[in-house]
């Protein structure tokens, strides 16, 4: 069974409401979003204007360890809503770590289980907690990266229909929703509606496209800046350089006010200084963030930039 229908998956737009969940949650799941935003200033380049504040949200304080809590939890509740997945079934899905360890600590809570086609060259850490929350692998080319694990998820659920809830991140409507409900209302919140950039990296989209789609509801004039890896061949695990990849069916590329290109190294290195300058031990699409944000503050006089860190470093140190 799939969340999405077929024609979903070269569709570019929202595709239908999604379903709040029937009652309100309790325990672990409660947990997810309201996290931490803090001030980013060391690492900031001195010429930048001092009435220019960076501001970034910290999603490893979710429970699954990073932002991705918000959407796998949305599309579950709403698959729960429709009547498509229900305990004892199992869910399928392609990812490059961080929803899939998302999926597999909700689908402990509420009895499901887990298959999840991931790049075999998935950071060791990734697997270990995936494997320790009891999901099951499909190990999947690397040299194909995450289009190749959305093939082999598509592959296996057009060959046993009945065998998964196939959920689809990539063209599911719940997936953005999260972030409209959620990430958008809280930086409004805790920005006191002074926001007025927010920097995002793209993987699926769904944490632009939903927040940005917020913002703008409160903001007209919000700028949105996404942020894209500046090569096919690209080192900043979790992010899409979408022309020549599978685009989303949830990506919407007439949201952004303008695209940065992220350069690898300087994203890596950026997120290393976050640890050293900041505290934050962040992971290296984090880098990717700050680095958006460091360029929309050179060019700004005065102005509030909030992006978030989408996960924690410890989910890299092997590769540092
Ligand atoms: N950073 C990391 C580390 C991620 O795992 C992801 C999700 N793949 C993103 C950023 C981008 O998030 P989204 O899928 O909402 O675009």
């Amino acid at each position: 069974m799939s969340v999405v229908p077929a024609a979903a998956h070269a569709a570019a737009t929202l595709l239908r409401p999604t379903r709040p969940p029937a009652a309100p949650l309790s325990g672990l799941l409660a947990r997810i979003g309201r996290t931490p935003m803090v001030r980013i200033s060391r690492v900031l380049p001195a010429d930048i204007s001092p009435e220019v504040e960076v501001w970034a949200k910290l999603e490893w304080f979710n429970p699954g360890g990073s932002v991705k809590d918000r959407a796998a939890l949305h599309m579950v509740l709403d698959a729960e809503a429709r009547g498509l997945l229900r305990p004892g079934d199992r869910i399928l899905d392609a990812s490059s770590g961080n929803t899939g360890i998302a999926y597999a600590m909700i689908a402990a809570t509420r009895g499901y289980h887990l298959s999840l086609c991931l790049p075999r060259n998935a950071s060791a850490e990734r697997k270990a907690v995936l494997r320790a929350y009891g999901a099951k692998i499909i190990d999947t080319d690397p040299l194909e990266g995450s289009d190749g694990a959305i093939r082999i998820a598509r592959q296996l659920h057009r060959d046993h229909p009945d065998r998964y809830v196939y959920l689809d991140q990539y063209n599911n409507p719940a997936n953005p929703q999260a972030h409209f409900e959620t990430t958008g209302p809280e930086i409004w919140k805790d920005t006191g509606g002074r926001v007025t950039h927010w920097v995002a990296s793209l993987g699926t989209s769904g944490t632009f496209t939903g927040t940005t789609r917020f913002l703008r509801t409160r903001q007209p004039r919000l700028q949105a800046i996404a942020i894209q890896p500046d090569s096919p061949f690209h080192g900043l695990e979790g992010l899409k350089h979408m022309e020549t990849s599978i685009q989303p069916g949830i990506y919407d590329p007439s949201l952004a006010d303008e695209t940065l290109w992220a350069p690898t190294e300087a994203c890596i290195e950026l997120s290393a200084r976050l640890a050293r300058e900041e505290g934050l031990l962040a992971g290296t699409s984090s880098g990717a963030q700050i680095w958006g944000a460091i360029q929309i503050a050179r060019r700004l006089d005065r102005g509030l930039i909030v992006t978030l860190l989408p996960d924690s470093g410890e989910r890299y140190l092997s590769e540092r």
